[in-house]
């Protein structure tokens, strides 16, 4: 795209001059764009489960006589999209503050840093009876926030998208200048024409969405920018029905 100005200069002395300028704007009209879907997307998201949280309790509001075990189910599905919200509205606000967030260099205990996400998603790894298998030890000086948001959406994927009795392994480790991350698991996999796309701002592969799986579809996109902001590297290798490894690759200046 490009923008025109024009500018005419009059003088006595010489012929009159008319100046042109040319500007690529491609990359502002692209950032505007990418802005503006954004946002529809995100309303769209929002609007999906308030719909559903206000439908539901307008009927439970307006039929006194429910039955009992009906009334329960309305609010279990009101629960649920409350959640649903919450969780969109921290991924939402996850995405939008990376690009200008300023990060300290801490000192980081990686193990502890994937124990408390082990911890908290303790629930999901017994009833999969996954496997673990987990080396982390290390310490370094590094930035917490992205590191604890990457490790977070790639293992919380790793078992979601698991198989019963899988294989959940994970691994980080300093080669020289750089910290090297994969995750991997035995679950669904990715089919090759989604691989790509994954990354993409809500983009969810259908089987999860049909499966009932639950997620934003904002995780990976977390994951990217975080590590496009690092300067670092993403490797997919995934087989449906076999199972997915994301390795990740971050410099350490
Ligand atoms: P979600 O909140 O849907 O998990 P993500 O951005 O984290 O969103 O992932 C995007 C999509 O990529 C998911 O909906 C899922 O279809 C697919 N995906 C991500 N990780 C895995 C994995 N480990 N195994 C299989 N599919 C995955």
């Amino acid at each position: 795209f490009l923008d025109l100005t024009m500018e005419y200069y009059r003088s006595d002395m010489q012929s009159d001059t008319v100046v042109i300028a040319f500007y690529d704007v491609t990359d502002l009209i692209e950032a505007q764009f990418q802005q503006t879907k954004f946002l529809a997307n995100v309303s769209h998201e929002l609007k999906t489960p308030l719909t559903s949280i206000i439908g539901f309790t307008d009927t439970l509001l307006d039929d006194q006589t429910m039955p009992e075990e009906v009334k329960r189910e309305f609010l279990d599905i009101i629960a649920h999209e409350s959640k649903r919200l919450l969780d969109l509205t921290n991924d939402i606000l996850s995405v939008i503050k990376i690009e200008d967030k300023v990060l300290p260099l801490v000192k980081i205990d990686v193990d502890q840093v994937v124990q408390t996400i082990l911890k908290a998603q303790s629930q999901a790894i017994e009833t999969k009876n996954l496997r673990l298998e987990l080396m982390a030890n290390l310490q370094i000086e590094y930035y917490l926030e992205p590191l604890q948001q990457i490790l977070s959406n790639l293992i919380s994927n790793a078992i979601k998208y698991n198989k019963k009795n899988g294989l959940l392994r994970i691994r980080v480790e300093r080669i020289g200048q750089r910290i090297k991350i994969s995750v991997k698991d035995t679950g669904l996999g990715i089919a090759s024409n989604a691989q790509n796309q994954i990354f993409d701002r809500f983009y969810r592969v259908n089987k999860a969405r049909n499966q009932q799986i639950p997620g934003t579809g904002l995780g990976l996109s977390i994951v990217h920018e975080w590590v496009d902001k690092l300067h670092g590297t993403i490797n997919v290798k995934s087989q449906v029905s076999v199972g997915t490894t994301i390795k990740i690759d971050l410099p350490i200046k």
